[in-house]
């Protein structure tokens, strides 16, 4: 038997603009209907899902074959100095998690926290502690849900690919979600075939090939200053190079899930899946052997 293709499937951060109704539900349909394969909950703004709707959100997922991830709220700070707030932080980081499940997400994404009055590496000890309380707690309820701490686009959030990448090879179960708008707003560079790769090919050192078949990635086009990202665009009106980072993926054989979060959601997660079949499918010729 032949293995599974090894592809990246592409989707939207949030329901789709064309959806009829602003609900999660429909949004996994319009996903389908648009084409698309993968779909991220926003429980950005708090966890308002009730359990039906996770449950009706899961059933449909299975039905209509959506990869579904979901976002964590972005207030958790697990590096706030007040350990009440620090607390409340992990239990609603516990709470999205088994929120996620219930609706059958595969995946939970989340911003670790901000450095506030702590050095880099004070902030790295506190977010790993307070993460490996939460891993044991999942692994102890068995959570199916892959825990992924994001990289963040803003100089005050932790979150470098480097923080991110030493905390995911130190804690079991932690795994990365790569924003590559957030690496090139935070960098002020990242925007070239040769950094795509540079820094595939430094996830997959750290963390082994499995981080690279089982990539789940940010997308959009950003505006930034010093003081890093300032605000998503999209990808067409922006400088960010798609064509040579979509390249990268397919060179480097990721697989896994692409969400798209630029203003234009599903018209760029369209266009960057067209783009990708092409690639892939010009990479497969090339390699074929030439004809005598
Ligand atoms: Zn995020």
């Amino acid at each position: 038997m032949r293995p599974a293709a090894e592809k990246l499937l592409f989707g939207t951060a949030g329901v789709p603009l064309s959806c009829p109704e602003d609900s999660s539900a429909r949004a996994v349909e319009e996903v389908r209907r648009l084409g698309l394969e993968a779909l991220e909950l926003e429980f950005v703004q708090g966890l308002n899902m009730g359990t039906e709707t996770a449950g009706l959100i899961r059933t449909l997922s299975r039905q209509h074959r959506v990869k579904l991830s979901a976002h964590a709220p972005y207030f958790i700070n697990l590096n706030s100095p007040e350990a009440g707030k620090k607390m409340q932080s992990q239990k609603l980081l516990l709470s999205s998690l088994r929120l996620a499940a219930a609706a059958g997400a595969s995946d939970l994404v989340f911003h670790g926290g901000y450095y506030g009055a702590c050095t880099p590496e004070e902030t790295l000890r506190n977010i790993k502690n307070s993460l490996r309380e939460i891993l044991s707690i999942v692994r102890s309820e068995n959570i199916p849900v892959r825990l992924r701490i994001e990289t963040t686009g803003k100089k005050k959030q932790f979150g470098s690919l480097d923080e991110v990448l030493s905390l995911c090879r130190e804690l079991e179960g932690l795994w990365p979600c790569l924003d590559f708008a957030h690496i090139y707003a935070r960098e002020g560079k990242v925007n070239s075939y040769d950094e795509f790769c540079r820094v595939l090919n430094k996830v997959e050192k750290k963390l082994g090939r499995s981080a690279i078949k089982n990539a789940h990635i940010h997308i959009s086009g950003v505006r930034f200053n010093q003081s890093g990202e300032l605000k998503h665009l999209n990808l067409e009106e922006s400088d960010f190079r798609f064509d040579e980072w979509l390249q990268a993926l397919v060179d480097l054989g990721v697989a896994g899930t692409v969400i798209c979060e630029s203003p234009a959601l599903e018209s760029e997660a369209l266009m960057l899946k067209n783009l990708y079949k092409n690639l892939r499918s010009k990479k497969s010729a090339s390699e074929q052997p030439a004809e005598t």
